[in-house]
C-alpha cells in the first residue's frame, strides 16, 4: 500500500510555527529568495535559513536559480519553491477528550496541525464541527485550501459497521451510537472522508512508520480509556466482516466481577481501562490524584508504580494470548496512554503470552512498545487518507515505502 513518512522526531512548536509561515507563504508566491522569505515572514536570516535547509532535506520545496536574469552582478540568488505536486491529505484524529488535524503531502509529511481539548464523547456534534474548524484552520496555516485536498481520512474511538459506516456498541462513546461519521464529515468538509476506529488508525502507522516497520503480521493495541486492537494481517489491515475485529475490551476475565458499561460483568476493560489502572497508582503511591499523576512514562520509573504496570501487561498480556494462538502474529505493540509506560507493561504482556500462549505462538512472537506514542492514530489516519487518494484514481503519483522510522513527539 501507499507509505509515507512522518514528520522529523520531536518538532519544537516554535520550529513546526516557523515551518507552517514559509509553507503559507511560499504558498502564495511562486518562487521566493531565502532573503524574501525572511522579509515577507518578519523571520530572521537564520531562522529562515536552517528551516529551508530542512524543508529542502525533506522534499518539501526544492531550491534552485530564478528563471529571470539577475539584477546585479555576481551569483543569481537561489529561489525556494514549494513541491506539492500530487496535492495534500487531511488525517483527523478524535480522541475522548481531544480532536486533532493534520495536513500532509501524499508522502505522509505533516505541513500543519491543529487541535483542540474538548468533550468528543458527550458532545458529538460539537466535536465534528470542531474537526472541520480544525481542518480549515491547519489548511489556512500552510496556505493551502480544501481543493487540493486528495484525500481525507479520521479516526474515531469507537466501533464502526464497516457495512453502514455507523458506529456500534457496545462503545464508550455511548453519544455517537447511530451517528455515522463519514457522512457527518463528508457533509461539513464538502468531500469523501473515510472513517475508521482509532486503533486499526494506530495499528496502521505503527506498522508503516513505527514499532512494526516490516512486520506484515501483527497486533495493535490501543490501552486508554477504552481497550481495543488493530490488527495486519498478511500485510493489509484487518477489520473482520462488520468492522470489530479486535475488540477485545469486552473479553470476560475469569475471577473479575465488575459491571462493564456493555452490559456484561468482568470484562477486560473493567480491569485495565487507563482510568482503573490510574486509581491502583493512586493508591500504592500514597494518595496522588489520579489527574495529577506523572504521565506513564515518568511512573515506570517508580518501582512501586513499575509492579502495577506490570500487573495490568499481565492481564492484557491473558487475553492477548489467546488472541496470539489464533492468529499467529509476529509482533503485539502496545499503544495508547497506558502503552507508554513502556518495559513494565511490555514485561507483564510477554509474561502471559509466555504461560498462555502455546508455545509455537508465544515463540515467534515479539512484544513491543509503541514508537509513535500518542501520535499514532493522527498518523494512521494520515496514512489512511493517502491511501483513500490513491485508491480514487489515477491523479495521484505513487509513493515509495518510508525512510527510516521517526520517533515523533508532541
Ligand atoms: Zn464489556
Amino acid at each position: 500500500m501507499s507509505a509515507a513518512v512522518p514528520e522529523p522526531a520531536a518538532v519544537s512548536a516554535r520550529r513546526r510555527r516557523t515551518r507552517e509561515q514559509l509553507l503559507a507563504v511560499l504558498a502564495r508566491h511562486d518562487a521566493l529568495s531565502r532573503a524574501e522569505l525572511a522579509r515577507l515572514t518578519g523571520l530572521s536570516r537564520s531562522a529562515v535559513g536552517a528551516c529551508v535547509s530542512d524543508l529542502v532535506e525533506q522534499g518539501l520545496v526544492g531550491e534552485g536559480p530564478a528563471t529571470a536574469a539577475p539584477a546585479g552582478p555576481g551569483r543569481p540568488a537561489a529561489v525556494v519553491r514549494l513541491r506539492r505536486g500530487a496535492g495534500i491529505v487531511l488525517g483527523l484524529d478524535f480522541g475522548h477528550t481531544h480532536v486533532t488535524a493534520a495536513v500532509a503531502d501524499t508522502e505522509g509529511r505533516i505541513l500543519a496541525e491543529r487541535g483542540e481539548i474538548l468533550d468528543v464523547d458527550g458532545r458529538p456534534q460539537q466535536a465534528l464541527d470542531a474537526g472541520a474548524r480544525l481542518a480549515h484552520a491547519a489548511l489556512a496555516a500552510c496556505g493551502a485550501t480544501m481543493d487540493e485536498v486528495v484525500g481525507a481520512a479520521a479516526g474515531i474511538p469507537g466501533p464502526i459497521d464497516v457495512r453502514t459506516s455507523v458506529v456500534r456498541e457496545p462503545t464508550i462513546l455511548a453519544s455517537w451510537i447511530g451517528l455515522d461519521p463519514e457522512a457527518e464529515l463528508g457533509a461539513r468538509l464538502r468531500r469523501p472522508v473515510t472513517v475508521a476506529n482509532d486503533a486499526d488508525m494506530g495499528a496502521r502507522a505503527e506498522h508503516l512508520y513505527g514499532a512494526g516497520r516490516g512486520i506484515d503480521d501483527l497486533v495493535y493495541v490501543k490501552a486508554s480509556h477504552g481497550i481495543g486492537a488493530g490488527l495486519i494481517l498478511g500485510g493489509r489491515p484487518y477489520r473482520g466482516a462488520t468492522g470489530i475485529a479486535g475488540e477485545i475490551g469486552h473479553t470476560q476475565l475469569p475471577g473479575a466481577i465488575n459491571w462493564c458499561r456493555c452490559g456484561n460483568q468482568g470484562c477486560l476493560e473493567t480491569v485495565v481501562s487507563v482510568g482503573a489502572v490510574r486509581r491502583r497508582l493512586e493508591h500504592v503511591l500514597g494518595g496522588a490524584a489520579p489527574d495529577r499523576l506523572p504521565p506513564m512514562a515518568e511512573l515506570a520509573a517508580s518501582p512501586a508504580a513499575a509492579r502495577v504496570l506490570t500487573d495490568a501487561g499481565r492481564t492484557v498480556g491473558r487475553v492477548l494470548a489467546d488472541l496470539v494462538n489464533c492468529l499467529n502474529p509476529a509482533a503485539v505493540i502496545l499503544g495508547g496512554e497506558l502503552g507508554a509506560a513502556g518495559e513494565p507493561l511490555v514485561a507483564g504482556v510477554r509474561e502471559s503470552i509466555d504461560r498462555h500462549a502455546g508455545q509455537g505462538g508465544a515463540g515467534a512472537v515479539r512484544v513491543l512498545g509503541g514508537r509513535l506514542g500518542e501520535r499514532a492514530e493522527l498518523l494512521g489516519a494520515v496514512a489512511a487518507a493517502i491511501q483513500s487518494s490513491s485508491a480514487a484514481g489515477p491523479a495521484v503519483t505513487a509513493v515509495t515505502r518510508p525512510a527510516a522510522p521517526a520517533a515523533v513527539s508532541r
